[in-house]
């Protein structure tokens, strides 16, 4: 294809466009996120410093092919630096008046320093003195061409950093100086020559010199790192990324230079002032890297008020021109300010919803992208934990705040100290908590920032690769904290005397930016954010599905309602049982075989149930509650027929041997055989397929039948007070829908006998949860009696796939997944093509009977929100799940509606 464009100047960004039909995400998906931004700024009028965008299409084939540019791209490029050229008035390799550019990398999504970057491309022995004649200042040009062989040897050419850095730092210390910026143009001379002595095959040629980085960017989108990115960061590998050709601009040209980045809000809190940081007379990296201490953004109003303005007035145009905040690279030359770089900035979950929601108030985005804006899983983060305030003041009190640093990503997290990232690999493959603690964090960490709970580092700024990599993945994480000295060897860190090892505790607390020595208990916040809380509102006026939660007791019900549940989806009411003054009750109850008996033990439960049922209508008061019968087999009630078998056996042991009291051993051995003669009979070999749900209340109807007698006396005795009242009576594992017509009549019957003898009409629906497959085939033939469906997609899922929903994850199943054998989990996420296709016929076929059937889901994958858009599509009334997930479900519920909108 010799006709085929690879490269586009900035200034033609238009032909890009034209090229893909006018899309500006197929624009960045050519050109890149960083070169459609760089060639979109050129094209509004902000200062760019002139280049070229080499696309990714020709990465691609570069990767895909034998390692030669594709035919054409070259030349193109020669091309483009010739108007370059033209534009700037300069030449490439010309020692009286160079022209020196960037070669960057820029995917469609940013990678923060996932691939490589090599700067004052252009320099060689002879044009360095040329650049020193022509800006009267030799310093800079040598310390230009040092960074040059630097960068171009360790990206290019594959030397070891730490050469370079230990050549700098005997330099510094020689001269007696702290900072690069300090030394003299002769101990720069000597740097560039032991440079080159590491960086043995440095080309002097200028071509050459660009001509191999590009390649070294187009090989770094396949390098290790960038892959272990993508792979956790969900891009695509085929995307390619393009390189960027710029002309290089200088921070470095003394104290009216400086190079910093910012971003138009606040990254961290959502505030919208900008912030950022700078370094007078430097250059990019400088400030990324973090190991020169970086100045606020608010200095820089101080110190170049002038630039300042400009760079505020842009960073505004460039937020009203992508309505997005915006993270930016900027240089000034010499007191002209130069943009290199704008991109959507990254934050903090807590900063994106606020940043999601003063856009809508400001007029630039509409309520709709405010909520497609922000993700599921950032809403989540509003439920993580933060260090629980009694603990975090023992610890306070005990001296155990030992360091604060900067709080670049917010909440709480407590783990082991790992001093690198594989050990924290490591140590989380093996079930520890990890924060990993590094003096500072590169793209070769990410896996074990990934592993880890939480980061500490004691070098680099808000903008840190640690900062930005931890933000992205939700990780809290505390940098900057310079008075924590990190001994890598001897794997300790030691702060003000204090000496701690790898593998104790620490506690961190993102939002603060405060390290605790210690294990700090943690707590869930209340998510009463003025920001959340709008964003919620109008998520909710764009959903159809209603959201229910999960809850149990009176306590969960209240909680569910303050996130925003319509109503209760499913009470498993045995978690009742299970309470400590109740368990004897329920056990007698299961242990007789009189009827008489059992009932006089029911009648004892009753009471309990009633007041738990009271709580709950209660607490919801004109929503509905949805209260499920008991499901499990009664043996679970019951001690384990192992348990009891060892301590029959200890007993007889101390008969035999004299130890305590003979006659009493015995009684306890009389009393322990008889609960195993039961758990003997009761006990079935596979009881998840056995004696439970629907099954129990048809052989034993007395307990379903005091259930909702317990319900119905709650009820009326709510709805006399004034309590709306709304209780679905709901019916689980049923398979035939003689199930339903059997046990619907006793239940009632007993229902109409509680509201006759309370003197209350109490509106009620009796419906069945679908959680097996012949319920969903025969769906049609169970609405004939339910009322209502709620699927339960834990139980449906299990028995679809003849899977154990209880071993299967500690088992093959996680094998299957990273087989690729199951694309995901089914137990986490609705498996559409099996399960899905069941619940898409059951409300189909249960709809054609009763046109009015109310359908939801309860099971786990309720707070799913990729089985929440599956549910959206399936036409279900309501989806169900933990109070705490209530939040997550009503913004995954509204992008499931606006997505179909759209
Ligand atoms: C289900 O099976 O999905 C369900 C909600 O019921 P449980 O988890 O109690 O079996
Ligand atoms: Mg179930």
């Amino acid at each position: 294809m010799p006709d085929k464009k690879w490269v586009y100047a900035f200034d033609e960004v238009g032909e890009a466009e034209e090229a893909v039909n006018g899309s500006w995400d197929a624009v960045r998906g050519l050109l890149g996120g960083k070169g459609a931004n760089l060639g979109e700024m050129t094209r509004l009028g902000v200062p760019v410093p002139p280049g070229f965008t080499v696309t990714t299409e020709a990465c691609n084939a570069y990767v895909s092919g034998d390692g030669s540019f594709p035919e054409g791209m070259w030349d193109q490029v020669t091309a483009a630096l010739a108007k370059v050229e033209e534009k700037t008035g300069k030449k490439f390799g010309d020692a009286a008046n160079p022209l020196l550019v960037s070669c960057r990398s820029g995917a469609k999504f940013s990678m923060p320093g996932m691939m490589d970057t090599v700067l004052n491309i252009g320099l060689n022995d002879e044009v360095v003195e040329g650049l020193a004649a022509l800006t009267n200042d030799a310093r800079f040009a040598y310390d230009s061409y040092r960074r040059l062989i630097q960068m171009f040897g360790s990206v290019v050419l594959g030397a070891a950093d730490e050469g370079f850095e230990e050549v700098l730092t005997e330099a510094r210390e020689a001269a007696g100086v702290t900072d690069d910026a300090h030394l003299s143009v002769d101990a720069l001379k000597q740097i560039v020559v032991r440079f080159k002595e590491i960086a043995e095959d440095f080309p002097e040629t200028p071509i050459d010199q660009l001509r191999l980085a590009t390649e070294a960017v187009f090989k770094s989108w396949s390098g290790k790192r960038a892959v272990d990115y993508r792979n956790a960061a969900g891009i695509p590998h085929d995307l390619g990324t393009a390189v960027n050709v710029q002309t290089m601009v200088f921070g470095n040209m003394g104290e009216d230079s400086a190079t910093g980045v910012a971003m138009s809000r606040d990254g961290s809190t959502g505030e919208n002032s900008i912030e950022g940081d700078w370094l007078v007379n430097a250059q990019g990296e400088d400030v990324v890297a973090g190991i020169r201490a970086t100045k606020p953004i608010a200095q820089l109003a101080d110190e170049m008020p002038d630039v300042y303005q400009q760079f505020s007035d842009i960073c505004h145009r460039l937020e009203n021109h992508y309505r997005e905040m915006q993270d930016l690279e900027f240089t000034v030359e010499r007191g002209k300010l130069w943009l290199l770089q704008t991109r959507d900035g990254k934050r903090t979950a807590q900063a994106a919803v606020r940043i999601a929601v003063e856009l809508v108030e400001q007029g630039l985005i509409s309520k709709e992208e405010a909520v497609q804006r922000v993700t599921p899983e950032q809403i989540d983060f509003f439920l993580h934990p933060q260090l629980e305030a009694a603990s975090r003041a023992a610890a306070t009190a005990e001296g155990n705040l030992i360091a604060t640093g900067l709080n670049v990503s917010p909440g709480a997290a407590v783990g082991v100290i790992a001093f690198d990232a594989d050990k924290a690999v490591a140590m989380a493959d093996a079930g520890d908590k990890v924060i990993l603690v590094r003096p500072e964090t590169k793209p070769d960490d990410v896996h074990g920032m990934l592993a880890a709970e939480g980061i500490v580092t004691s070098r680099g700024g808000r903008t840190s690769h640690a900062a930005l990599v931890a933000r992205q993945f939700g990780k809290p994480a505390v940098v900057g904290i310079a008075a924590l000295d990190i001994d890598l060897s001897a794997r300790t860190m030691e702060i003000d005397g204090k000496v701690i090892a790898e593998g104790d505790w620490l506690s961190i607390d993102g939002t603060l930016g405060e390290v605790y020595h210690g294990k700090i208990d943690t707590v869930v916040p209340d998510i009463s954010d003025r920001w959340l809380s709008s964003l919620l509102d109008w998520a909710d006026e764009f959903r159809r599905l209603g959201i229910r939660a999960n809850a149990d007791y009176p306590i969960d019900a209240e909680r569910a309602r303050t996130y925003g549940a319509e109503g209760i989806g499913l009470c498993r009411t045995e978690h009742m049982f299970f309470e400590a003054e109740r368990l004897p009750i329920v056990q007698r109850m299961i242990m007789t075989e009189d009827a008489d008996e059992r009932r006089q033990a029911l009648d004892e439960l009753l009471p309990y149930q009633r007041q738990d049922f009271y709580g709950l209508f209660k607490a919801m008061d004109g929503l509905p509650v949805i209260i499920r019968l008991i499901d499990p087999p009664l043996h679970e009630f019951l001690p384990s027929f192992e348990d009891l078998t060892v301590e029959i056996a200890d007993l007889r042991v101390a008969i035999a041997t004299g130890e305590g009291d003979a006659a009493a051993q015995q009684a306890e051995i009389d009393e322990k055989e008889k609960v195993r003669d039961r758990v003997e009979v009761l006990r079935e070999t596979n009881p998840m397929l056995g004696l439970r749900g629907v099954r129990l209340g048809i052989i034993i109807p007395d307990l379903p039948r005091m259930q909702v007698r317990a319900i119905f006396e709650a009820a009326c005795a709510a709805q006399k007070e004034g309590t709306k009242v709304i209780p679905e009576v709901m019916i689980p594992l049923s398979s035939n829908v003689n199930e339903l017509r059997r046990l619907k009549a006793v239940l009632t019957e007993e229902a109409k006998a509680v509201m006759g003898e309370q003197g209350v009409e109490v509106e009620y629906m009796m419906g069945t949860m679908v959680e097996t497959p012949r319920a969903a085939l025969t769906a049609g033939q169970m609405a004939e009696e339910a009322e209502f469906f709620s699927f339960g997609t834990n139980d449906l899922t299990q028995t679809t796939y003849a899977i154990s929903r209880d071993d299967a994850e500690a088992g093959f199943l996680m094998e299957y997944i990273e087989q690729g054998i199951l694309p995901e989990n089914p137990f986490a996420s609705i498996d559409p093509d099996g399960v899905g296709r069941l619940i898409k016929l059951a409300v189909k076929e249960g709809r054609e009977t009763r046109p009015d059937l109310e359908v939801g889901i309860c099971g786990e994958h309720g707070g799913d929100p990729k089985s929440i858009a599956l549910c959206h599509g399936y036409g279900l009334d309501y989806v169900s799940c933990s109070p705490f997930r209530v939040p997550v479900a009503r913004l995954a519920a509204a992008q499931a509606a606006l997505k179909d909108k759209n």
